[in-house]
């Protein structure tokens, strides 16, 4: 199987036959072998039956799973990629924003300019201004912090070789950010592609503002996480010294001016206040440094590498 275009759906069952259609007309005539993964992610309209329908009265190879209530698109994309067997995995939007036509270019770069991961581009978009404003500053933010050059972090459309897909883990939101997860594993070479963007025709969008502020909040734990994952004390620890020295130092200097100088009215200067929040807010966070270390010391053993090659 060289392909697999995995496709997560919640609730659009007017698109689901012009889109299986249209795959079929870009792909049957071309050379390549290929099978659908639908998740219908606990739609509430006839997503599924649809779905049962088409994959009856077609020849091509359909996979269709539904989950019992709604998880995320995060949740379709990784039970779909469990499923997929193709040697280059594809997911691509149900709505038919994105083209089919764009599966043989992306298949191709995977396979022939041997990258990792190709995300599409919607260099020019069919959204709402208050969708593409929001997400230029965001794509700003992200390509910052991840280093890795792209323009649109959260398209629907994206190539993966099948290595990448096993091995990351999408939970929660996390299928905005699987160029970053990719990289984490050690897969650098991370291309892109101009995509055709269609308008949505039919229902509506399932991401409203709220994505915003949990999609920066998601980018914030991924860097978090990869950068601090082994050695969370490094963080913690040095924060939390920083704050206690600037408290100790505080406290330090006012004891000695009411003891040896005689100083008096210490307890209501603003900086003997200041000097216990800080030193407080410094035991904290060598605390929270310390767990978190304790905690990863306990799963350690655990912890599984990315191998890329052995010889034995
Ligand atoms: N989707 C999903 N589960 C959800 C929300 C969305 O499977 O909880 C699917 C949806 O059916 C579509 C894709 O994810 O195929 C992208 O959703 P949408 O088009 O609403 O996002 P937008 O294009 O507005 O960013
Ligand atoms: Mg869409």
């Amino acid at each position: 199987m060289d392909v697999s275009v995995i496709i997560p759906v919640y609730n659009e069952e007017e698109s689901l036959g012009p889109l299986v259609e249209w795959i079929e007309a870009e792909l049957d005539d071309k050379s390549i072998s290929y099978e659908l993964v639908f998740i219908d992610d606990g739609s509430t309209d006839s997503s599924w039956q649809v779905l049962k329908k088409l994959s009856e009265e077609n020849d091509i190879e359909i996979k269709a799973t539904k989950f019992r209530r709604n998880y995320g698109k995060s949740a379709a994309l990784s039970e779909g990629f469990k499923l997929a067997q193709g040697n280059v995995i594809i997911t691509m939007d149900a709505d038919l924003q994105d083209s089919p036509e764009e599966i043989l270019p992306l298949y191709k770069m995977i396979k022939d300019e041997g990258y990792d991961l190709v995300s599409g581009w919607k260099k020019k978009r069919h959204d709402p201004i208050s969708k593409t404003l929001p997400s230029k500053l965001f794509n700003a933010v992200a390509r910052y912090v991840s280093k890795i050059p792209l323009h649109d972090f959260n398209c629907g459309l994206k190539a993966y070789k099948k290595e990448v897909v096993k091995d990351i883990n999408v939970y929660g939101d996390m299928h905005r950010w699987m160029p970053v997860l990719a990289k984490w594993q050690g897969y650098s070479k991370i291309g892109e592609k101009v995509v055709t963007h269609q308008a949505r025709k039919y229902g509506v969008s399932k991401f409203g503002a709220r994505r915003l502020i949990s999609g920066f909040l998601d980018l914030l734990s991924i860097f978090f996480v990869g950068k601090f994952n082994k050695r969370p004390m490094h963080f913690f620890g040095t924060l939390g010294i920083i704050s206690i020295s600037i408290g100790l130092f505080i406290l330090v200097y006012l004891t000695i001016m009411k003891l040896v100088y005689n100083v008096s009215g210490i307890q209501d200067r603003p900086l003997f206040f200041f000097g216990i929040l800080i030193f407080i807010i410094g035991t904290q966070l060598f605390l929270t440094g310390f767990l978190s270390e304790l905690i990863i010391a306990s799963r350690s053993k655990s912890y599984t590498y990315n191998i890329l090659d052995r010889i034995e």
